[in-house]
């Protein structure tokens, strides 16, 4: 395996929903050890890229390779066996369970533990030295102790991150992780991106083109269904029907 080659790769991707196309003929290419954003309008088919990537949907035309197999036809947990994952949703923290305690679980479930984890709790207890470092890659060793539930809205998208990094990725699927943030938090959750991107692969669907300039080694534009462009953010951003697909929706650009 060629560690400066690429370690995801689309061809063809396509899925249509009762005729409608919102994703159409996509070849993506993500390099090994780069942030990779997926970025568009809204409606463009960056959800549905994600959901094709992870197998939660199924392709209607295409092929995906991921770190030189073909796991077009594979399971959403195989395809997360490979180390390719997608971060949870908010949804998918347990609010009552503690900081600490979701990331025990998390890495439970992860290793192939039952989900009944107030059976099991000397088993759990193995984990926390491995959930602690978790908590301080992502910046919440403060709040180990706190219900997950009355974390601020920042710091909770910070510890889906960390149930993420439980199933050891490597390649990372982050969906809008500054989604309603305060400029604060964005700043926090940048330098976490690139703190867990060492090492590792990361696609990022971003709304905020600061954060995608910021973080982005490069950029494929959806519109559509369709890649419009790729390239630099600076290359990306410079393209003149990239900016007529973002007019009146985003004045950063
Ligand atoms: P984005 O994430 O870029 O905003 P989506 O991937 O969510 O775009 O959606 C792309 C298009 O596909 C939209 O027009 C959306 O309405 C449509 N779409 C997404 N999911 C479904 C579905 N399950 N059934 C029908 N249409 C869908």
């Amino acid at each position: 395996e060629d560690p400066q080659g690429t370690i995801l790769e689309t061809e063809g991707l396509t899925k249509e929903f009762r005729g409608f196309v919102a994703v159409s003929d996509v070849a993506l290419k993500v390099r090994r050890g780069t942030i990779h954003g997926l970025i568009g309008p809204n409606g463009a088919g960056k959800t549905t890229c994600f959901n094709l990537l992870t197998k939660f949907l199924p392709p209607t035309r295409g092929t995906i390779r991921y770190d030189g197999r073909d796991i077009t036809n594979m399971k959403p947990a195989e395809v997360a066996r490979l180390g390719l994952v997608r971060s949870f949703q908010i949804s998918a923290v347990f609010p009552h369970l503690t900081v600490l305690e979701n990331v025990r679980v998390a890495l439970q479930r992860a290793r192939g533990g039952s989900f009944d984890f107030w059976r099991s709790e000397t088993a759990l207890k193995g984990f926390e030295p491995r959930a602690m470092e978790l908590l301080e890659d992502v910046g919440l060793t403060a709040y180990a102790r706190h219900t997950a539930g009355e974390l601020p809205y920042g710091r909770k998208r910070a510890l889906e991150i960390a149930t993420t990094l439980a199933l050891e990725p490597r390649m990372m699927l982050l969906d809008e992780p500054t989604a309603g943030m305060t400029h604060e938090d964005v700043g926090r959750i940048m330098a976490l991106v690139q703190r867990v991107a060492k090492g590792r692969t990361v696609l990022l669907v971003e709304h905020n083109l600061t954060v995608v300039s910021g973080l982005c080694d490069m950029i494929t534009v959806l519109t559509r269904g369709r890649v419009l462009a790729e390239g630099t953010y600076a290359e990306v951003s410079r393209n003149e029907e990239v900016k007529a697909a973002y007019l009146g929706t985003d004045p950063a650009l």
